[in-house]
């Protein structure tokens, strides 16, 4: 029987977005489900230059993040370590997040989401919202080839599709489909968080900056939304995490009391108590990994894949990155020329790679008797860089640390790309998507054929053949293809062929 759909992506936060305008934007059939309707809250709002000026720019949004005027984010303030005194990075210090690509932004997720999941819908990919999913749809050969979901009105449906991504975070349900979960006995932290105006800010330029703050019973979150609106919390360490019993506003405030440098910026500061940003929120236990990423037909990415402590706010571009290989792999297995285990392989050891750069750099990073500067060393001996200590931390917590010229060298890949990728997105755009027809008009092999053959001429005009060609990152693996959507043979192996 045929599929409905090449793919269903379950879940509409950033990774789930970024996935399914990927594989939407080569011209396949994508059907999103998200379980809430947006706009919804969600944590995690200090990006990286890497989500912004890299998977961002590749999914069109550039201008309207610039048009929603989100906070912008130089680098970071750290109270931290052996060193007293507050020390500050910038991303601009390495050169991997050279001229425009050197700040990120902080962001109201419900605003940025809500971005992204639009721009899907302009891709061309089917949103659902309220639409739960509750488990995955099977072959006779154990493969995964759908899925089973509670629909707006409350009505169980089955979808069929190609290949099933489950983005649907830290509380997936179907991660269990895939593996087993495995929490880091290192980070078992808890998170208590709200909301703030009247905050004070660093001086100029860096008012945007995430500042975080250590102190005997874990480290505070101080990034400012807005002029006047601030997320302020607090991870909490094992061995203090009884002063989090009971009343949450007690136990918040009494943690600032206790945190000299926040206390200090909220000495004039009031907690909003309404809508949203009123609720003081707990999350437990996060971070984990999974013992594997995928299984025939079925991939996890983002949160539902694996998640490490938020210091560095790599969250969503851990989330978003994984989109891109993931979108890479669906594209490739797609096109029929190379084996799903061979792509879905180069998405899990790419990701895992990512994240474990992360989380051994953050083992250091909690030794509290070093001082920046070893943390700086650490963080080039953890990622193999050439470049010196400070510019190796800088491109790491940019999200620099893969190397990836689709995330860090705008000049040499995006820029380039830019007329090829918008030319792309509008072929896929133009049909108007409101009725059936204009979608069967979108899915014919015709259009599809066109956008394809369009895409891949004015790509290779602007680019080269082989502008974009990467070692692989491992034995016997996949390099980007020219598009940078799809996995290619390293052109060492095309030559012997
Ligand atoms: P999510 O953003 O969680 O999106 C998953 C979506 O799936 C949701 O919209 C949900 O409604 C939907 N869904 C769930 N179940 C179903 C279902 N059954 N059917 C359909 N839909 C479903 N990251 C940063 O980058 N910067 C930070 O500063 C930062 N701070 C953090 C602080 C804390 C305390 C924590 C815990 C995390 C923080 N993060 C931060 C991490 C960030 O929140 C996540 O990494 C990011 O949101 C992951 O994106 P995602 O798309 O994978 O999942």
């Amino acid at each position: 029987m045929k599929n409905e759909y090449d793919l269903v992506v379950v879940g509409g936060g950033p990774c789930g977005s970024t996935v399914s305008t990927l594989v939407a934007m080569q011209g396949h059939r994508v059907l999103l489900l998200e379980k809430e309707e947006f706009p919804r809250y969600q944590i995690g709002e200090s990006l990286l230059p890497a989500t912004v000026h890299g998977i961002c720019r590749l999914l069109g949004v550039t201008e309207e993040l610039e048009k929603a005027a989100f906070m912008i984010k130089r680098g970071g303030t750290f109270r931290w370590g052996a060193n007293p005194e507050p020390w500050t990075f910038s991303f601009s210090i390495s050169p991997k997040f050279s001229g425009g690509s050197s700040t990120a932004y902080q962001v109201e997720r419900m605003k940025f989401d809500q971005i992204l999941l639009d721009n899907a819908r302009r891709k061309g990919v089917e949103v659902r919202e309220q639409c739960s999913v509750l488990d995955v749809l099977t072959d006779a050969d154990d493969r995964v080839t759908g899925v089973r979901y509670v629909d707006a009105h409350g009505v169980q449906q089955e979808v069929s599709s190609a290949y099933v991504v489950d983005a649907s975070g830290n509380n997936s349900r179907l991660q269990t489909k895939v593996g087993k979960r495995h929490y880091s006995e290192y980070f078992r932290n808890l998170a208590l968080f709200g909301y703030f105006t009247g905050g004070k800010r660093l001086a100029p330029p860096n008012q945007g900056n995430i500042l975080a703050a250590a102190f005997d019973s874990g480290w505070f979150w101080y990034i400012p939304l807005t002029d006047d609106l601030t997320s302020v919390g607090v991870v909490v360490l094992p061995e203090a995490l009884e002063k989090v019993q009971g009343d949450r506003e007690k136990a918040l405030l009494g943690l600032i009391e206790e945190c000299p440098l926040i206390a200090e910026y909220l000495a004039d500061a009031r907690r909003v108590r309404t809508g949203p940003y009123g609720e003081i929120r707990v999350r437990k236990d996060y971070s984990y990994i999974q013992d594997r990423f995928w299984r025939p037909g079925m991939m996890l990415v983002g949160d539902a894949a694996c998640f490490i402590d938020p210091v560095f706010s790599s969250g969503v571009h851990l989330a978003t990155y994984s989109g891109l290989l993931a979108a890479r792999s669906i594209n490739t297995a797609l096109r029929g020329d190379t084996d799903e285990a061979v792509c879905f392989d180069e998405f899990e050891a790419r990701y895992r790679r990512e994240y474990a750069n992360f989380h051994d750099f953050l083992v250091a990073f909690y030794d509290m008797h070093d001082n920046e500067d070893s943390y700086f060393w650490k963080a080039k001996k953890v990622t193999n860089n050439v470049a010196t200590e400070l510019e190796s931390f800088v491109e790491l917590v940019g999200g620099g640390a893969s190397r990836e010229d689709a995330l860090v060298a705008p000049e040499s890949y995006v820029e380039k790309k830019a007329p090829a990728f918008r030319e792309l997105a509008g072929l896929v755009e133009q049909p108007v998507l409101v009725e059936g027809e204009d979608r069967d008009l979108l899915q014919s092999e015709l259009v599809k054929s066109v956008v394809k053959t369009g895409s891949r001429i004015q790509i290779q005009a602007a680019m080269g053949e082989n502008a974009d060609e990467h070692l692989p990152v491992r034995e016997g693996g996949l390099v980007p293809s020219t598009d940078g959507m799809h996995w290619s043979l390293p052109s060492r192996h095309l030559a012997e062929r």
